[in-house]
């Protein structure tokens, strides 16, 4: 397995392992951000976003459930399914169709969408660490794999 484990004293440390992430990224690639509300998710992402080089504002796609970007070649979509019910809400809203081989999805609160969202090349486990916070990347495709690679070197 191709693991990787990161220290982030603060919310700097988060935003550099966003920019290291941001290289790594390429099309097709699914990743999920998973951990505690307050763990540093949407900073993550936040911060992947911004290294791509988009300056406007980025939001937690909490209410909104996706936020679109098209920044550096990539079609991005950040989701958060924190607010659905039931899984079967991923369908009914017809993301399906947002995940294919031209686009980036970084994915919050997958666990709610259980069964319907797409399997990921990556998952990356937020938690807290007394005030600081520790990310656990865990690659699960080849396309995961050289992402860890990239970042953890
Ligand atoms: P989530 O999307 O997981 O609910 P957010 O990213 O919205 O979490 O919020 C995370 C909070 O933790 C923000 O207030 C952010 O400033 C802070 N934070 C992010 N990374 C760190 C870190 N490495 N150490 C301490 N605080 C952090
Ligand atoms: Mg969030």
């Amino acid at each position: 397995d191709v693991t990787a484990v990161f220290d982030l004293p603060d919310e700097a440390a988060t935003q550099c392992l966003g920019a290291e992430l941001a290289q790594a990224l390429q099309p097709g690639l699914v990743i999920y951000l998973e951990g505690d509300l307050g763990a540093g998710k949407t900073t993550l992402a936040r911060a992947m976003i911004r290294a791509l080089g988009y300056s406007g504002p980025v939001k937690s796609p909490t209410y909104a459930l996706v936020e679109v970007y098209v920044v550096s070649s990539l079609y991005l979509y950040h989701f958060d399914f924190y607010r659905f019910e039931s899984p079967e809400e991923f369908l009914d809203a017809g993301f399906g169709e947002y995940f294919n081989d031209a686009s980036v999805c970084l994915v919050e609160w997958p666990d709610k969408a259980a069964g319907c969202v797409p399997a990921p090349d990556l998952r990356i486990l937020l938690r807290h660490a007394g005030g600081a916070r520790v990310a656990e990347l865990a690659a699960i495709s080849e396309r995961g794999a050289s992402c860890v690679r990239t970042t953890a070197s």
